[in-house]
């Protein structure tokens, strides 16, 4: 049998790999979060992509994320309705919305995210990000958790209202548009794309987690 680091590190680099060469007419809604211009980057620039979704702090993160996730879907389960890993599809002005919420209850979705700083928090990205899934699957609230991974493990909630249909709209046509390039001014410091895209911006703002 293959070492555990192997079959980890197999699993992780091969779902990286799915990830990266999906549909390229799909939207992920981490994509509509982001600078738009990294959708178009990442169409000719695929296998870079692999950086931004495989390194040894993601790994980290994604093992308490799941092991997180697990355990609130454990105990949530005796109390209501709750789904982990829900997949959802819509089509938005003729993009094809794709995302996946981490945990759907009968009220919220959940959205878990892993930091090592309190910094800042939450983050602008993330909000957006749990406001989309708000709106997709059609939930009153959204619940944006942190779990601190610094000296002390610490666990963080945000309420978050659900994105109107109207601003959902716009950020696709963003998206189409490719604009505004970066959407957050620290972005490009942490772009992997950064070095063949025509329109980054030198600035030393962030960091973001
Ligand atoms: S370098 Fe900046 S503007 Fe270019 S794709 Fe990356 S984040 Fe966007």
């Amino acid at each position: 049998m293959r070492s555990v680091m192997d079959l980890i590190i197999n699993y992780y680099v091969s779902e990286s790999l799915n990830r990266v060469l999906k549909d390229k007419e799909v939207v992920y809604v981490t994509e509509l979060v982001s600078c738009p211009m990294k959708h178009y980057l990442r169409e000719r620039y695929p296998t870079l992509m692999l950086q931004l979704n495989f390194n040894e702090k993601i790994l980290l993160g994604k093992l308490v994320h799941e092991g997180v996730e697990s355990v609130l879907y454990k105990i949530m389960q005796f109390g209501e309705d709750a789904e982990i890993e829900v997949p959802v599809t819509r089509e938005v002005n003729g993009v094809v919305i794709n995302g996946r919420a981490d945990i759907v209850t009968s009220n919220a979705v959940i959205e878990l995210k892993t930091t090592r700083s309190t910094k800042d928090l939450p983050h602008e990205n993330h909000k957006l990000q749990a406001a989309i899934y708000a709106n997709l699957l059609r939930k009153p609230k959204a619940i944006l958790v942190y779990i601190v991974l610094n000296n002390e493990v610490n666990i963080l909630e945000y309420e978050v209202e659900p994105l109107s249909d109207e601003q959902l709209s716009k950020l696709v046509d963003e998206l189409k548009h490719k604009s505004p390039a970066p959407r957050f001014p620290w972005e490009c410091n942490y772009c992997v794309f950064k070095q063949f895209c025509p329109v980054r911006v030198n600035k030393n703002e962030g960091p973001r987690t």
